[in-house]
């Protein structure tokens, strides 16, 4: 993609870079029809192909205060929105606590997309084959959105509503990731299915569960992407293994009655059908690591 852009210039613009997020706010309410700039891995591709032509850009860079990874006294994680995939991945705090998050970010792009890249890109970018929409509604993430009037909170399986589209409103800004903490016994994994490693997934499935007191399961969450136009949650599939002990026959059949009701798209990587044959892989390999993790952890 680099290559077929180089060369190609985006219509003109007005730029505004604000230094505080209220001058960001008040600028997004003036100007119609303003795109805010994060790390411009997605935006700056698709103005360069004219795909989009904001008339004007708010970037968000020159903002305090916006990139940070906090581990709460109440057990919950916050990241800020500008934070970049690489401090995600070099963080042993999410490497510990929510591995699938850390699998997510490490499995995107090359290392160029993790520099520059953010969390809050990543997700308000909303790509049905994007790594985190999947990974944020597995971990039951809050998103923090913010206009000149305050903020509100919206739950990850409430953020995404189509491709390429979320429940913020133009005047908002998404300002943090909030984590839940998850029982002691909890942990999880994200596997991704794609042509090379750096590739944007075929198909992927993030899993996110905990234990009770021996190895059977309380809570599950199961949601793949790249399978329909936003995350799909496999409930029939978490309502076999609720209460279950481990047993890899009966996450096997967990796995089929998973894509059932799937209708993924076919496109110039792989047809409907592939998605669906190799989404039961992929989702068996995910719910069998995360619960071999989860029996591992120290309480
Ligand atoms: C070669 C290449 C390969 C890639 N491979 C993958 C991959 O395998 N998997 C994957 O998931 N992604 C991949 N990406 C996309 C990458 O994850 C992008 O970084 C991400 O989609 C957008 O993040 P960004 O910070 O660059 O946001 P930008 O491109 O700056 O913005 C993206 C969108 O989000 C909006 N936005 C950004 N931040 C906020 C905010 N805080 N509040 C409200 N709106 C905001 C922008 O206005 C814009 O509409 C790839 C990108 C490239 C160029």
């Amino acid at each position: 993609m680099l290559q077929v852009l180089d060369g190609l210039r985006p219509r003109p613009f007005e730029y505004y870079a604000p230094t505080t997020i209220e001058e960001a706010l008040k600028l997004l309410e003036e100007k119609e029809d303003a795109k805010l700039l994060a790390g411009g891995q997605s935006l700056l591709a698709l103005m360069k192909l004219r795909i989009i032509s904001p008339p004007t850009l708010i970037d968000l860079n020159r903002i305090d205060g916006l990139r940070y990874i906090k581990e709460e006294s109440d057990g919950w994680l916050a990241i800020g929105a500008m934070t970049i995939y690489d401090d995600v991945e070099q963080s042993q705090v999410v490497r510990r606590r929510y591995p699938l998050l850390w699998e997510a970010v490490y499995r995107l792009g090359d290392q160029q997309i993790r520099n520059r890249g953010t969390i809050g890109g990543g997700l308000v970018e909303a790509d049905p084959s994007g790594n985190l929409p999947p990974v944020a509604v597995a971990l039951r993430a809050q998103l923090v959105a913010m206009n000149k009037d305050g903020r509100r909170i919206i739950p990850a399986e409430e953020f995404f509503v189509d491709s390429f589209t979320t429940a913020l409103e133009p005047n908002e800004i998404l300002t943090e990731v909030r984590i839940p903490p998850w029982p002691e016994r909890a942990s999880g994994a994200y596997v991704k299915l794609s042509r090379r490693e750096i590739d944007y997934p075929i198909v992927e499935v993030a899993v996110q569960l905990a234990l009770g007191d021996g190895d059977d399961i309380k809570e599950i969450m199961v949601v793949l992407g790249a399978v329909a136009s936003t995350p799909y949650r496999a409930t029939a599939a978490e309502g076999m293994l609720m209460g279950k002990s481990f047993d890899e026959q009966l996450v096997a059949k967990a796995a089929e009655e998973c894509v059932k009701d799937l209708e993924p798209p076919s496109d110039v990587q792989a047809s409907s059908w592939y998605r669906k044959e190799v989404s039961k892989v992929i989702v068996k390999r995910a719910i069998v690591k995360a619960w071999k993790r989860a029996m591992e952890v120290e309480v």
